[in-house]
């Protein structure tokens, strides 16, 4: 065989950036209240909805606690989706409608699962932990199936993720299988969410599953990602198609969460904290939230009851006065 075109292009070969990774640009959101924590989103952003059946990633911290008044999230309600908590520094007491009260600590796991409905509360102020005075980590939601989105909710905590060594990277695989460990989190499509740290100079190649798109946010320390730099708080994606992904630490440690999963392909419709598919589902759970609420009955069966939380709950904003439209790939 022979190139048979009378006038072929240049190829350069050289390994360099790779030319389909996309840059996430975060976005400060603050989360309201007076003195209220301000939390960095890549996703969803304009340019990428989802990683997988990722669909919201927040970053924060490092925070003072005393200065910020760290986290205090009252009760409020979620559809279709899972809550992953995962924390660099400090720690949050978990509350939901099945009765978990759980404390979530760096290395752990705590993982909501909506199903039809759930409500629960956050908290990490200095008065519940006094000896916690940073907050700091992630809270990524996953999109569920159609198949688990109208199903039973449950709570998992995982105390002691499994965690594997390669390079010199250490690798938390807090949720899916990554380098033959796997985490026992429920999952409901195929999904993988690691906390990866490189000492400075190291780098890693990380076998991954080649079906899988993925994303790595960055937390501290200079990342090269398939050759492009990352900066702090900045979310890198890459398409399926790789059956391994190079990470790169620069004159600092570098530590970051890897997310990935086979792109989830249902449409998606999240508004407030609810991820349904169309304006009508999403507009009789926030009604059936108001009503339950107000201390009618309606909704209670489909969110539940937090219980030992000491305040009022959450009231649902406004609809806009638009039909909200689904996201599809
Ligand atoms: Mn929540």
């Amino acid at each position: 065989m022979t190139n048979l075109d009378p006038h072929p292009d240049e190829q350069v070969c050289a390994a360099g950036p790779a030319a389909d990774v996309e840059l996430v640009e975060p976005r400060d959101v603050p989360l309201g209240g007076p003195r209220a924590m301000t939390v960095r989103r890549t996703l969803p952003s304009r340019a990428r909805s989802l990683v997988g059946p990722f669909c919201f990633a927040d970053h924060y911290g490092p925070d003072d606690v005393a200065a910020t008044g760290g986290m205090d999230v009252p009760p409020h309600p979620h559809t279709g989706l899972q809550t992953v908590t995962w924390l660099f520094e400090g720690a949050v007491l978990h509350r939901d409608a099945l009765g978990s009260e759980q404390v979530v600590e760096p290395g752990q796991l705590n993982l909501m699962t909506a199903g039809r409905g759930i409500c629960h509360s956050e908290e990490a102020t200095p008065a519940l932990f006094p000896d916690r005075p940073v907050l700091h980590g992630v809270q990524l939601w996953t999109a569920l199936p159609e198949s688990a989105r109208h199903g039973e909710r449950a709570f998992d905590h995982v105390a002691d993720v499994p965690t594997f060594t390669l390079d010199g990277a250490v690798v938390r695989v807090f949720m899916g299988a990554l380098g033959g460990v796997a985490s026992p989190a429920r999952a409901h499509t195929p999904l993988v969410a690691a906390q990866v740290d490189l000492p400075a100079g190291a780098r890693v190649t990380l076998p991954v599953d080649a079906s899988f798109e993925h994303g790595v946010l960055v937390d501290t320390g200079d990342l090269r990602f398939e050759g492009h730099d990352v900066a702090p708080s900045w979310l890198a994606y890459a398409p399926p198609g790789r059956d391994v992904l190079a990470l790169e630490a620069g004159d600092t440690p570098v530590r970051a969460v890897l997310i990935g999963g086979t792109p989830f392909t249902e449409p998606v419709l999240m508004w407030w904290n609810f991820v349904g598919r169309t304006h009508d589902e999403v507009v009789e759970a926030r009604a059936q939230w108001q009503a339950a609420i107000a201390g009618g009955t309606d909704g209670l069966g489909r969110f539940g009851e937090v219980q030992g939380y000491d305040g009022p709950a959450l009231p649902a904003p406004e609809l806009p006065n638009v039909r909200l439209q689904a996201r599809e790939r």
